[in-house]
């Protein structure tokens, strides 16, 4: 047993003191290793840049000898210890779902970031947790017994994979929905009714353990961190998911709540998809390096997909508020000049390049949006070919059974054949044209809505002047517009600017505001003063009678046929 203990000495310093008492056998080899990523963000994390005095002794404290292996590892001259002490501080500054914080309030750690491991030992070392925190703290982990501020886990799989939060001021309320029972905790401050969260979870709970026959936890923890800041961040694992969520003074708005809804179906739907059922490529995770998989479009796609549609069909969405949160996923794709680029397995692949960055200019594709259309137009085709008798949480079964619960890894091939196997239909084309391939999404899209009673229909982008002249702007800090993308074809495409440049002026009017760019008149031209690394130009742009960076809505067919009505109802969950 690998023994932690940690302690916050000065909390306002934001450094975690961590203490790990590791047995050894006597021999030359001992090393350790910080992990280089976290399983949920597949790009590397360099967590190892937070740490700070890091030093290696014996039991009386007499140093030993060490050197660094990498940029996260390090290498022990261990030969006749049987006991091997390291210490080191860990700066605490950041705080998302996926993070490790320290201050005055809260000790909040993600293990992932901040644990030392043995690699070689990843399925045998077990480990013991002893957090050294004020009288007053309560501790909320998927691994800590009641009233303990201490825990163990059982391998380093399940240590990287349990998040823990403490503070004096945590809020708790639990619920069952089957066998399992729900905790809520959050953290800060906050208004909302824990039983109406009770009341909206409970839906969409029972409805995603309803179509995987069952969960795999007997206990699961939604852990919520409300900021004073803008924040909107989720990340799973199996037993829990940390949420950040702000502003939290928003909390009670529908827009801000929705959200809240929407982020924890997601996260709780992630436990099967990614967590219990997982790509071969990422099963066990290797914490050293980059795990590439093209299957993003599975493991996020259809979570980002289904998260929703369990709201949709287990009524806690109507379809109006259902439609608006895919329609920012419609318009995330047909407003993205990279969907004709480079195809969604290979933006999986490349997520370790820059899968959370804008990146180069009409690049790629991602993982959420185009997995989650995908994931539309498949579950509606299964849905169709089946008369209602099947759908994509039919395949998602089948491929839970087959793999997940059997504690094996899926292959693309293996999805593809869950897809076909429930519906007895051909996905061969839907690989090859939109997930392996840059086709257009539109002709898919119509032929799996029609039938199903609904239709996308465009609108003007409701910013005239991104409408009009088709620039996309960013209001920077400073009140400054930048240019974020520049329609191809659009009139701003030849007038000389650039993606990155800003605008200071537009009719020479140099107070910009949001009201000014929507009041102007676009039938003629505009003149824009822009900055271009740090040179002043003038262009004038003659705006087109098109329109650029259209807006795309899901809507119902008005007039619809007793099969439409009957395959949407069953879609829909309106039964
Ligand atoms: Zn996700």
């Amino acid at each position: 047993m690998i023994k932690y203990s940690l302690s916050q000495e000065n909390p306002q310093r934001q450094y975690i003191q961590f203490q790990a008492e590791f047995p050894h056998d006597g021999t030359e080899q001992f090393a350790v290793q910080l992990p280089s990523w976290r399983p949920g963000r597949y790009e590397l994390g360099n967590f190892a840049k937070n740490i700070r005095n890091f030093k290696v002794t014996d039991e009386k404290g007499k140093p030993i000898p060490f050197s660094k292996n990498t940029k996260d590892s390090w290498k022990v001259e261990a030969t006749g210890y049987s006991v091997i002490h390291v210490n080191y501080n860990y700066y605490s500054a950041e705080l998302n779902g996926g993070s490790t914080f320290l201050n005055e309030e809260m000790m909040y750690v993600n293990p992932v970031n901040c644990f030392l491991y043995r690699p070689g030992f990843e399925e045998v070392d077990g480990f013991s947790v002893e957090l050294n925190l004020p009288n007053q703290y309560i501790l909320a982990s998927p691994l800590a017994e009641k009233t303990k501020k201490a825990f163990v886990a059982r391998n380093v799989h399940e240590l990287m994979d349990s998040p823990f939060m403490a503070s004096a001021s945590l809020d708790h309320h639990s619920f069952n929905v089957e066998k399992t029972t729900f905790h809520i905790w959050v953290n800060g401050k906050h208004s909302l009714d824990l039983n109406k969260i009770e009341a909206d979870f409970t839906p969409f709970c029972n409805a995603q353990i309803r179509d995987f026959n069952g969960f795999p936890q007997d206990d699961y923890l939604f852990m919520f961190h409300f900021l004073a800041q803008q924040s909107y961040h989720g990340v799973e694992h199996e037993k829990c998911t940390v949420i950040t969520l702000g502003p939290a003074e928003k909390l009670l708005t529908s827009a801000f709540y929705e959200e809240l809804l929407g982020v924890s179906s997601h996260e709780l739907y992630h436990t099967w998809n990614v967590k219990a059922l997982r790509p071969k490529d990422m099963l066990p995770y290797d914490y050293k390096r980059e795990n590439y998989s093209e299957l993003g479009y599975v493991y996020e796609g259809v979570t980002t997909y289904m998260g929703d549609w369990y709201l949709l069909n287990s009524g806690v969405f109507n379809f109006q508020t259902y439609a608006k949160h895919l329609g920012s996923y419609l318009n995330r794709h047909f407003q993205n000049q990279g969907r004709f680029n480079y195809s969604v397995a290979e933006s999986s692949f490349d997520t370790w390049l820059d899968g959370y960055l804008a990146g180069a200019p009409g690049r790629k594709t991602s993982i959420y949006t185009e997995g989650c259309l995908i994931a539309l137009i498949s579950d509606l085709m299964i849905l169709t070919a089946t008369n209602g008798q099947a759908n994509l949480a039919s395949a998602m079964l089948k491929l839970w059974n087959d793999f997940g619960a059997k504690g094996g890894g899926y292959s693309s091939n293996d999805y593809f054949n869950c897809l076909e196997s429930v519906s007895n239909l051909s996905f061969s084309e839907i690989r090859a044209q939109l997930v392996y391939g840059i086709s257009d999404f539109r002709p898919f899209l119509d032929d799996a809505l029609e039938p199903v009673g609904m239709k996308l229909t465009e609108s003007p982008n409701s910013n005239k002047f991104t409408s009009n002249v088709g620039i996309k702007l960013g209001e920077m800090p400073s009140g400054e517009f930048k240019i974020i993308d520049i329609a191809e074809g659009s009139p701003a495409d030849t007038s000389g600017i650039h993606i990155g440049d800003t605008i200071t002026a537009i009719n020479e009017t140099t107070e910009l505001t949001s009201d000014f760019l929507t009041a102007i008149d676009y039938e003629g031209k505009v003149e824009l003063k822009v900055n271009h690394l740090g040179n002043i130009t003038l262009c004038t742009i003659v705006c087109s009678a098109i329109t650029f960076f259209d807006n795309v809505q899901l809507e119902q067919l008005a007039n619809r046929s007793e099969s439409q009505l009957n395959l949407f109802n069953q879609w829909s969950g309106d039964k």
